[in-house]
């Protein structure tokens, strides 16, 4: 056999793709699980959307559009950007590509170079890690610890920061803690961003609507100004309008950057499904629903973090944002299960979670930080109060 891509030995794939489908098969094989190791909403997609994809279909609209989105599509990405985070992009600053994840990506390989740093706040989504490797950058993790709210301390980015450094990851709230920083907080680490002029400032705000107890979002661009010529402002429709398998992410950004990213874009996705851009037409249509699903899923927080904290062995706290809760399972660590397996890391629970008691997690290795587990709370109310008791009852077993 020929031989595969040393490029492949640097990175794992992802760990949380891996347990996603030890459980879809294990469900298969007639195994009652309950699956909270997915980031997915658990909503259907609005029927303004549904409906606009069906008259682009009746009406032909079947053809490549432009590589990087449709006008109407970035007419609309354009009012997103003015109403929600009072950032100005002119159309040519606009970019929609088949996710916020393939933008990432291409992103990525317009800016960096081989060996290039790129600073990534961890507890990070899983993603990140592996891009990086994969386009030949250095991943370099900044911790962020539970006591600090699982942020980012403008001292220790000031200490990550090197002459290698090129791209920063930014993602709040983030997957996997749900961790939102407020605007003096996320102002404190743009004044030390505006001192390092060589770095590319990447915010990705997928999670951007899906925020607590009146949290207000805010985004680099538009609380540092001095850093839009530098900031791509990453997002899409995957989470707020729960529209995951349409695939549409889009970005604004400095013109020079986005034209390199449209660059990447004619030599590899091309143009993202012209039926789904029309469906992203969301965008515009009626917002109210967003504020309700964000009360829905508060109400699904509140449920989990006040029964997580009643288990033995684990404690989390309230997150601001995203739908996921990352419990500190420390006081786990060093028991034993009731066949004599003892629980040595977040990986050893998530497995005993899921083998003895059919609930899906994903283990804080997945995220760089340990010992922890990432919960997702994008389910029902009965699958979620089901899965709080299975694992209250696997917590108390332990010895
Ligand atoms: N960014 C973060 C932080 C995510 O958690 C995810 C999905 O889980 C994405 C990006 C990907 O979004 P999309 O579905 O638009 O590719």
């Amino acid at each position: 056999m020929p031989s595969l891509s040393t490029t492949l030995e640097r990175f794992q794939p992802s760990a949380i793709a891996e347990i996603f489908s030890l459980a879809v098969r294990l469900k298969e094989e007639g195994q009652d699980i309950v699956n909270l190791s997915s980031g997915e909403p658990d909503f259907d997609t609005e029927d303004n959307a549904k409906q606009a994809a069906a008259s682009a279909i009746a009406a032909g609209e079947t053809k490549y559009t432009n590589i990087d989105g449709t006008t109407a599509l970035k007419q609309a990405v354009q009012a997103k950007f003015r109403r929600d985070n009072g950032l100005d992009y002119g159309l040519e600053q606009i970019l929609v590509d088949a996710g916020a994840k393939p933008l990432l990506a291409h992103a990525m390989q317009a800016v960096l170079d081989p060996g290039d740093e790129v600073i990534i706040p961890t507890p990070c989504w899983t993603s990140y890690i592996g891009m990086v490797r994969l386009f030949g950058g250095e991943p370099k993790p900044v911790s962020c610890p539970e006591e600090a709210g699982f942020k980012l301390q403008p001292a220790d980015l000031e200490r990550a920061i090197s002459g290698r450094s090129k791209l920063i990851l930014l993602n709040s709230p983030c997957n996997p803690t749900g961790a939102a920083y407020s605007e003096a907080e996320l102002k404190a680490l743009t004044d030390v961003l505006l001192r390092h002029e060589q770095l590319w400032i990447f915010a990705d705000d997928i999670y951007e609507h899906i925020v607590y107890d009146g949290f207000r979002f805010v985004t680099p661009a538009q609380v540092e100004p001095r850093l839009f010529d530098r900031t791509l402002t990453i997002n899409g429709v995957s989470k707020a309008y729960a529209m995951t398998g349409w695939r549409i992410g889009f970005a604004g950004g400095p013109t020079q950057l986005i034209e390199a990213v449209r660059k990447v874009l004619t030599q590899s996705t091309a143009n993202p499904c012209s039926i789904s851009q029309a469906a992203a037409e969301a965008l515009t249509g009626p917002q109210d629903f967003l504020a309700e699903r964000a009360e829905a899923f508060r109400r699904r927080r509140d449920l989990v973090v006040g029964a997580v904290n009643q288990m033995p062995g684990l404690r989390c706290s309230p997150p601001e944002g995203a739908f996921y809760l990352y419990p500190n399972c420390a006081g786990l660590l060093g028991k034993r299960t009731e066949d004599g397996t003892t629980i040595g890391s977040s990986h050893d629970f998530a497995k005993h979670l899921l083998e003895r008691w059919g609930v899906a997690v994903v283990p804080g290795s997945a995220f760089q930080c340990d010992p922890y587990f990432r919960l997702s709370y994008a389910a029902s109310t009965a699958e979620l109060e089901e899965a709080c008791r299975r694992i209250g009852r696997a917590c108390g077993e332990l010895s």
